[in-house]
């Protein structure tokens, strides 16, 4: 089975806990999931599991063994299915569903659109509820399904891995190309598509499939359209360039193409032979444009004059500076995360638990602080890389003060603020973050707008304002990877940096030590943004952040 798969077993596990009302095992299968989203390689090859929650970890083997989940089914067996639908809607929480279901006692989804219509849900609750209900069915109903950069890269990864030993394939368009949200997924092959029929068919979910052309088209059970484009073998990488799209950039490369004499095929692509997408560019006498950036903005007049700038790589990455561990509420202890640190390679991983102003993240008290540091100073003294520096994601409060207290500071090399309890207004939103950014105390924004992608774009909150105090106080900002947040956006970094905010601070969020592998998917949105390792705080050296932080060496 593969890791997409085992994953959305879990998420389905996680879904019908929170029904229960199960939060602690719900989050732990959470986490789980998206711990086996972000592999590499299949789960079945690694020798051990230990990385995932122990719940998580026996019924994965059960699943394995079985072919099916023994937890879900007996869920299932207690939980009105009504409320499993409902919850499984994007935009509606599982609070809202069993408050609908205890209060109005809907059964069925068309029980609650008839509930919307009939004014009902206005009267019981709230317009905006009513609305955010009515939104979340719209597209719940329409064909179109969306996925998110993360969820598409991990079910993009897991089919190249089942068809790796066929010939070659290659994620194209918007996923290659680094959208945060996107519609479908792309490849290209270049192999028989029997054998591709075969495994698609057998190893996920599909409910249907057409052809037409060279296309071949899988629809999922979830509404997910996978797109295979079949390419002639010397053409492959003309073809991978072309299915990466964008159509402007696409236009752009016809015309240069043609003006040097090559022909286009009936799909599109330019009969033009290479070994890959480097020579491809080459040959149009162009400099190689990174797929990140083909939007048909101004690459192309860059690519002419040699003068596209270098690109942030994973590889250019030192370090993650966002990482919850078990001493607020993450599942890992330091140790492990330690290691899974260790195993990326990392100079530095930053240890940012919760400040106890978070009660419902079990925030950390300055007296456990203590301890905490203890534990972390023992940890260096014994082990070399990565070096773990004392953080701390501190809650900035009602009144914009930051939730750190004198001898917690004595402690702390870094510092990122950000805010989990809103106020009602724009205003008192934008002042509490613009009073923390003068404070002080903090390094970092913690992801700035709070959105959350399906949920919400972002909170009330004046952007722009804490772009331009963040750029005044040498307050840098934080681009969060965990999955659903994705924040800074790609067109917000690119608006950070025309307001010349000087450095972004790239973190997972971790919260578990699997998580720590969301920087490769996530980098992505940094390069569609055009941003250098130089404009990344986490690119530096140890001895260089420091200096950066304008922190004294303990
Ligand atoms: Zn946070
Ligand atoms: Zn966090």
């Amino acid at each position: 089975m593969n890791n997409y798969k085992i994953a959305k077993e879990l998420l389905e596990i996680k879904l019908l806990l929170e029904l229960s009302g199960d939060i602690n095992n719900a989050y732990a299968f959470e986490n789980s999931a998206l711990s086996v989203l972000a592999l590499e390689k299949p789960l079945i090859k690694f020798p051990n599991i230990d990385f995932l929650h122990p719940l998580a970890k026996e019924e994965i083997l059960n699943i394995l063994e079985l072919g099916y989940s023994p937890l879900k089914e007996s869920l299932e067996a207690r939980i009105p299915k009504v409320l499993k639908q409902m919850a499984s809607i994007p935009g509606i929480r599982v609070n809202d569903v069993l408050k609908l279901y205890n209060t109005l006692n809907i059964d069925s989804l068309s029980d609650l659109e008839r509930s919307i219509k009939s004014g009902k849900i206005k009267r019981f609750f709230s317009e905006n509820f009513e609305e955010q209900l009515r939104r979340a069915i719209f597209y719940y109903e329409s064909t179109t399904k969306e996925l998110s950069l993360f969820y598409a890269c991990a079910y993009a990864n897991a089919i190249t891995l089942a068809l790796e030993d066929a010939g070659n394939i290659s994620v194209a368009g918007s996923v290659r190309r680094g959208k945060e949200v996107v519609n479908n997924i792309d490849f290209v092959y270049d192999f028989d598509e029997q054998n591709l029929l075969k495994e698609i068919t057998t190893s996920f979910d599909i409910v249907n499939f057409t052809r037409k052309g060279n296309l071949i088209q899988f629809r999922d059970i979830d509404g997910v359209q996978l797109k295979f484009y079949k390419l002639p073998k010397e053409f492959f990488y003309s073809g991978l360039q072309y299915y990466t799209g964008s159509k402007q950039h696409n236009n752009e490369i016809q015309k240069i193409a043609k003006a040097k004499g090559f022909e286009i095929s009936k799909s599109g692509f330019v009969l033009l032979y290479a070994n890959s997408e480097e020579e491809f560019y080459s040959k149009l006498s162009l400099q190689y444009v990174p797929p990140e950036l083909r939007e048909g903005e101004e690459e192309i007049d860059l690519a002419i004059s040699n003068s596209i700038p270098k690109l942030i790589n994973l590889t250019d990455i030192k370090g993650d500076l966002h990482v919850h561990s078990s001493f607020s509420d993450g599942l890992s202890t330091i140790s492990e995360l330690h290691e899974e640190g260790e195993f990326l390679d990392y100079n530095y991983l930053a240890i940012t638990d919760h400040s106890k102003g978070l009660r419902i993240a079990n925030g950390v008290s300055g007296k456990l602080y203590m301890k905490e540091s203890e534990l972390i100073d023992r940890i260096n003294s014994a082990r070399y890389n990565p070096f773990l520096l004392k953080g701390i994601e501190a809650e900035i409060n009602y009144d914009g003060s930051v939730d750190v207290d004198e001898i917690m500071m004595s402690k702390l090399d870094f510092a990122i603020g950000g805010l989990h309890q809103f106020s009602n207004t724009r205003f008192e939103n934008t002042e509490r973050v613009k009073k923390a950014i003068k404070s002080g105390i903090i390094n970092v924004v913690a992801h700035p707008t709070n959105r959350i992608i399906f949920v919400r774009k972002s909170i009330e909150v004046d952007i722009g304002e804490i772009f331009e105090a963040a750029s005044k106080y040498g307050v840098s900002l934080e681009v969060n990877l965990f999955p659903n947040r994705m924040d800074l956006s790609t067109g917000l970094i690119k608006e950070a940096k025309r307001t010349h905010v000087k450095y972004f601070s790239v973190g997972t969020d971790a919260h578990n030590r699997g998580h720590l592998h969301f920087m490769k998917y996530g980098v992505k949105i940094l390069r569609r943004a055009w941003v250098r390792k130089e404009e990344v705080l986490n690119t530096y050296s140890l001895e260089e952040l420091r200096d950066l932080l304008c922190v004294k060496t303990h």
